[in-house]
């Protein structure tokens, strides 16, 4: 059977496959949400923490273990066929598989500015308060997002900090819409820079506001189009 997707969701599948003496090829992109994590301290059995890329390379590893074959491939199509689906991919390679796991995940849409990454690896910018908000506890923390959108977001992160801004993408909130949640809305508009260490916030080029962690709430893709396989059509 084909697999798409090798993050801990896919890999997980595929340990337990191989040990059910089913054969699987794992077809990825390489792109697992999971990368970004410096140091993950909710993952069962590991007390110390443990690193996006580490946690990859040891489920890989022990997928592998079992049999899993890898292919490196993005998956643009699958389209039923009579014992099964075939499965289409934009490096031009097709598999034939009769049955199809979708383990794909998704992909944060991300803000740009410079060295963004590193502060995705220092912590400073954060994508998933669910994981690791606990580790901002009480310190400054900014939510990025439409005025609108990061309400609930906020809810969440004022269970952690009373240090809470709202950098809004737009102007079309309204204080009204923190339901009594106490944060600070900075003006509209303005841009994220990194120094190394922390996010700041700059308005107009002058103001500048820093934070401890900043989380950006731009939302999201996946390849969720790929379920929609009819029978006989391929769905891009
Ligand atoms: C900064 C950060 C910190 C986090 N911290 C934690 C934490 O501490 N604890 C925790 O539990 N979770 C944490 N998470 C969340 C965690 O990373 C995700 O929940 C997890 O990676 C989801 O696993 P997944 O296998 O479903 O998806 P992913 O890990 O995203 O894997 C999906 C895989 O499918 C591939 N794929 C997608 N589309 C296709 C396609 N069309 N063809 C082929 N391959 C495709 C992708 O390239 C990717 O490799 C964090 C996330 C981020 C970004």
């Amino acid at each position: 059977m084909s697999l798409i997707g090798g993050g801990p969701a896919g890999l997980t599948a595929a340990t337990y496959l191989g040990r059910l003496h089913r054969r699987v090829r794992v077809l990825d992109a390489g792109r697992s949400r999971a990368r970004w994590i410096p140091e993950s301290n909710n993952c069962p059995g590991f007390p110390q923490g443990i690193s996006g890329t580490n946690l990859l390379g040891r489920m890989r590893e022990q997928a592998d273990s079992y049999g899993a074959r890898f292919e490196q491939a993005t998956v643009t199509a699958l389209a039923r066929a009579a014992d099964g689906f075939e499965v289409h991919t934009a490096q031009g390679r097709r598999w034939r598989a009769p049955i199809v796991i979708i383990a794909t995940g998704l992909c944060d849409r991300l803000p740009g500015f410079d060295h963004r990454d590193d502060a995705i690896a220092c912590g400073a910018l954060r994508l998933c308060p669910v994981c690791d908000a606990y580790e901002v506890t009480d310190k400054e923390v900014g939510i990025l997002g439409l005025a609108a959108g990061p309400f609930p977001h906020a809810r969440f992160l004022r269970g952690y900090t009373a240090r809470l801004s709202l950098l809004p993408t737009d102007e079309a909130g309204d204080a009204d819409d923190l339901d009594g949640i106490e944060a600070r809305i900075l003006p509209a508009g303005g841009r994220l820079v990194f120094d190394g260490r922390r996010c700041g916030y700059v308005v107009d080029g002058a103001d500048r506001f820093w934070f401890d962690a900043v989380y950006p709430f731009p939302g999201c893709e996946s390849s969720a189009h790929l379920t929609k396989a009819g029978r006989g059509d391929a769905y891009r």
